[in-house]
Order: structure tokens, then C-alpha cells, then sequence
């Protein structure tokens, strides 16, 4: 029997007489069936938030951090249970959700608990003589996080965290499909005394929900991670009242193999940061420049490396790589692979769904490596967000860095190389977010994640995330006391 969740506006759990389904993409079984919101939910979460804010600003940071610090506890004693509820919800392995979604969520959590106690700045100073300059940082209000479905505990930890730290509340939308372990930590927040009304949690599709809280007056700044054309209309509706954005959103990432690379750590570079959580990383390596002279051999070893990931079932504890998210973004990956090789491309590894019959009723789809496509070419242009890489040759540094750059988005790109002159280059050139040398994929909670172009703006985790759901004061006071100022020229 599926469970029923609901969502939670002002600290109560609503029951709408509305209802959808989650589905577990591996199995096709039923997960649980959730609340469908309207608009007037919406409305509802909104003004809980708006009652709530004065009370969370005047804990301060201290007491926002004590409760973070304990909800951040309660996730934890509660971790094995959240990692089953991630892969049934998502499909993917149960080795990486207890060995990353869960734990790495609860670090950034905690990193955030703790961040909200130093709000580093300018020093006030007499800019103008006789007048005292000082900078306060403040919350922007309400606060709506709008979270897609790829990693959907982690992202909605990347949200709330600097989101309340900083004194915001928060009205949080999780993507349709994975709704679950957001409506559980709203459960865990609950138990760690997070005051009604803080964070509240609307269920339901983008369309109308997360249209809703865009366009919500109170709500005074959108923060959404999902697909760039999301992005797109985001701002188009936000512009009405003129919300601050914060937009986390595709990516296409260059993996960039020098000749004087370690061959072996970037074929096991290529297939950790290409396959990891089926590819459905805005971060994942999808477009593989590799040097002429070391081409074929690469592209050799790296289809006989992604042979070996183990596809399987997410509860298996041998499965490396589990099904993709839905089988209609099944049917979508297939279809780049398909008008791929149509266009003249080739098929190294996978390019496939699976043999195995226990996986027949899941949205699996073969780890795949294709080359020879043009570098054009909608497998090398577009974001697939599967278990697709391409793998294509360069000339020489110049043109690697062309090849890189050659691409709408900015989110992350890595280059391996033993030279670190050469590494220094490419890092200062690359247009992204974030460049890994001889590495691709790690993130830690201290440091910050987020796009340049059209992979958005703005910063999750580390500190200056905390500072993107801030807004800065200039506070300017007179400290003579006098009526004539030395500027006033009114006498
Ligand atoms: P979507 O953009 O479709 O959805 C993201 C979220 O936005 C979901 O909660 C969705 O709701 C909601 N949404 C959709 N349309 C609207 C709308 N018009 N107004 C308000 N909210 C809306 O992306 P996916 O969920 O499919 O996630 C995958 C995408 O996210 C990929 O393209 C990937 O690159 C990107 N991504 C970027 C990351 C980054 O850090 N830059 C990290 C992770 C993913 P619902 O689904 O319920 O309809």
C-alpha cells in the first residue's frame, strides 16, 4: 500500500482533495501518492511564511543556527530511511544515496547552521566626515525555491539552507516526480522545533504551483534549479514585480584530455563524471575533447571502462548505475542517440536499453558512448541530462579551449593534463563556474556551485550563497549633531 503525503503550509499537514502519483522509474511500482495543490495553497503558504518572518529574523543567528544544527541532527538519525526513499523515488543506487544524496545533504545543512553565524562585510567607516557609513545585511523576506528532480533532497538542502540561515522563510516547490523526501524534511524540521510558517512545502506541477509562487507579490525573490528554458519563462514572470532570481540551470561540461594526461585516471574520470547518477548531472563530463596523438587509444579504453558499469536494480547493493528519472526522458536520451547516428555518428559503448529482463520494466537506458558526431551537432549542443557521452579529438590547446567555450552553457568543465602551466591556462580561459583539474564531479559544502551564460546565476553553497538570499543596506547616519551639514548650500 503507497503512502499518502501531504503538504505542509504554517506547520499543518493539508489534505487536498486532489491527489498524483509518484512512481518508482526502476520498478513502475507506485511510491506514494501526494497532494495536488491549487493556487490557494499557495496563497495560504505565502502568508504563513510572511506571519512567520518576524519571529525567525528576531532569533537571530544564533537561534536559527541551533535550529538548523538540530534538524540537521534529526536528518541524520533518520539517514537510512531517507536513502531508500531518494532511490525509490529516483531509481538510482542505493550505494550512492547512502554514500552521497543523504550524507552530503545533511553537510551542507550543517555547513549552513553554522555559516549563520558570520556574516562577514565592510567595516563602518567615516567615508564623509561627519557622517557614519555602515553596511547591514539583511533577509530578503519570503523567499520561493523551486527544486527539480535530479538530486532532490540535495537541492532542496542547497535552497533552504542559506535561505533560512540568513533569516528568510521559505515556500519550497519540489519537482512532481520526486516530492518525497522534501515533504519527509519538512517532517524533520517539524520535530526540531522550526516555528510554523518558516518553511512550507507546496506540492504540484511547475505550471501552476511554481507559476503561482513566481508570480506571488510577497514572494520577494524566486531561487530555481531546472532546465534553462524553465529558467527563461521564470524571468519573463518574475519581471512583473520585479523579483530578485537566483537560477541554477543546465550545463554541458567539457572533459578535456591532454597527451600528458594520466590515461587511466580520465578514462575513470570520464566514466564516474559521465555516468554518475545516470548522467543527470547539470555538471556531468558529456562533451570528451581528447588530444589527436592519444584519440583512438582513449576512446578505446574508455568504451571497454563504461562496459563494466554495473546496471541493475537501485536496491541492489552491486548496482553502479540505476534507471533515469521517467521513461518519457528515457524515450528523450534514446532519441538524441537514435538522430545521432542517423546524422553519421558511431556507437562505442551501450547506445542501447538493457538485455536484462528484471530491468524490463524500468526507464533504463545502456551507458553510452558515441563519436564521430559533428562538433555542431545537436548530441554536442544540447543537454541530454542521460548517460550519453561524446567523445571527440582537438588539435592543440588553442583549439581545445575553442571546442570547450563552444557551447551555450558555463556550469562546470575539467581539464586533465600532468602540465600545470598548461592547467592554469585552461582553467583561467574555460568559461564555467567551476574548472577540476585531473578530477570532475566533487563539490564540497564550503565552496560554491552555480553557472556562468546561460547555466544562470548566482551561487549554492559556501558563503556566498548566503549573501545571494541577502540584501545589503547602506545604513548613513550623522554623527554632529550639527543642522548645517558641511555640503548644504542652503543657508
Ligand atoms: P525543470 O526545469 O522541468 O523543472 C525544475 C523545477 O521547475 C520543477 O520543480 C518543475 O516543476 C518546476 N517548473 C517547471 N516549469 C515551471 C514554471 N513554468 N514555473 C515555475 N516552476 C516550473 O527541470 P527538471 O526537473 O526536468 O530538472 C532537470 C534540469 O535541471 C536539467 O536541465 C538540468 O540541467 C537542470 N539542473 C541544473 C542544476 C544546476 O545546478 N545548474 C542542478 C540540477 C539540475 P514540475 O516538475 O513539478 O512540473
Amino acid at each position: 500500500m503507497p503512502a499518502t503525503y501531504h503538504s505542509y503550509i504554517d506547520g499543518q499537514w493539508v489534505n487536498t482533495p486532489e491527489t498524483f502519483e509518484v512512481r518508482n522509474p526502476a520498478t513502475g511500482e507506485t511510491v506514494g501518492s501526494v497532494d495536488l495543490c491549487g493556487t490557494d495553497h499557495i496563497g495560504q503558504a505565502v502568508a504563513a511564511a510572511k506571519r512567520a518572518y518576524p519571529e525567525w529574523v528576531a532569533l537571530g543567528p544564533a537561534g536559527r543556527s541551533e535550529l538548523l544544527l538540530r534538524w540537521s541532527e534529526i536528518l541524520k538519525e533518520r539517514a537510512a530511511e531517507f536513502a531508500e526513499l531518494e532511490t525509490a523515488q529516483t531509481g538510482k543506487p542505493i550505494i550512492m544515496t547512502e554514500t552521497f544524496d543523504i550524507p552530503f545533504s545533511i553537510d551542507n545543512l550543517r555547513f549552513f547552521g553554522a555559516a549563520a553565524r558570520i556574516v562577514p562585510g565592510m567595516a563602518t567607516v567615516e567615508y564623509v566626515p561627519g557622517h557614519q557609513s555602515s553596511i547591514r545585511r539583511e533577509p530578503l523576506g519570503v523567499v520561493g525555491l523551486i527544486s527539480p528532480w535530479n538530486y532532490p533532497m540535495n537541492m532542496a538542502v542547497w535552497k533552504l539552507g542559506p535561505a533560512l540561515a540568513a533569516g528568510n522563510t521559505a515556500v519550497i516547490k519540489p519537482a512532481s516526480l520526486t516530492p518525497l523526501t522534501t515533504i519527509e524534511m519538512a517532517r524533520a524540521a517539524h520535530e526540531a522545533g522550526i516555528p510554523a510558517g518558516v518553511l512550507n512545502v507546496v506540492t504540484g506541477p511547475g505550471s501552476s504551483v511554481g507559476e503561482a509562487l513566481v508570480k506571488h507579490p510577497d514572494v520577494r525573490m524566486i531561487s530555481l534549479t531546472g532546465d534553462t528554458l524553465t529558467g527563461k519563462k521564470i524571468m519573463a514572470q518574475a519581471a512583473s514585480t520585479v523579483k530578485k532570481l537566483h537560477l541554477e540551470l543546465g550545463g554541458k561540461a567539457p572533459f578535456v584530455v591532454f597527451a600528458d594526461a594520466d590515461l587511466e585516471a580520465a578514462v575513470q574520470g570520464a566514466a564516474m563524471g559521465g555516468f554518475i547518477n545516470s548522467g543527470q548531472d547539470c555538471t556531468a563530463a558529456t562533451r570528451v575533447y581528447v588530444e589527436e596523438s592519444i584519440y583512438h587509444e582513449f576512446l578505446a579504453r574508455l568504451a571497454q571502462r563504461v562496459r563494466r558499469i554495473r546496471v541493475g536494480l537501485p536496491t541492489d547493493r552491486d548496482t553502479e548505475m540505476g534507471s533515469l528519472i521517467s521513461w518519457e526522458h528515457r524515450d528523450r536520451v534514446e532519441g538524441f542517440v537514435k538522430r545521432a547516428v542517423e546524422a553519421g555518428a558511431k556507437v562505442a559503448a551501450g547506445g542501447r536499453r538493457p538485455d536484462d529482463p528484471r530491468l524490463a520494466e524500468g526507464a533504463y537506458y545502456m551507458p553510452t558512448v558515441v563519436y564521430e558526431a559533428a562538433q555542431d551537432s545537436e548530441i554536442v549542443m544540447e543537454e541530454i541530462f542521460g548517460p550519453v557521452l561524446v567523445v571527440l579529438p582537438f588539435r592543440d590547446e588553442a583549439h581545445a579551449l575553442e571546442l570547450a567555450n563552444d557551447t551555450i552553457y558555463g556550469l562546470a568543465a575539467s581539464v586533465w593534463t600532468r602540465d600545470v602551466f598548461k592547467a592554469n591556462r585552461m582553467s583561467a580561459g574555460i568559461q564555467a563556474g567551476t574548472v577540476w583539474v585531473n578530477d570532475h564531479i566533487t563539490i564540497v559544502s564550503e565552496m560554491p556551485h552555480g553557472g556562468f551564460k546561460q547555466s544562470g546565476f548566482g551561487k549554492d553553497m559556501s558563503v556566498y550563497a548566503l549573501e545571494d538570499y541577502t540584501q545589503i543596506k547602506h545604513v548613513m547616519a550623522d554623527v554632529t549633531g550639527r543642522v548645517y551639514k558641511d555640503w548644504h548650500y542652503m543657508k
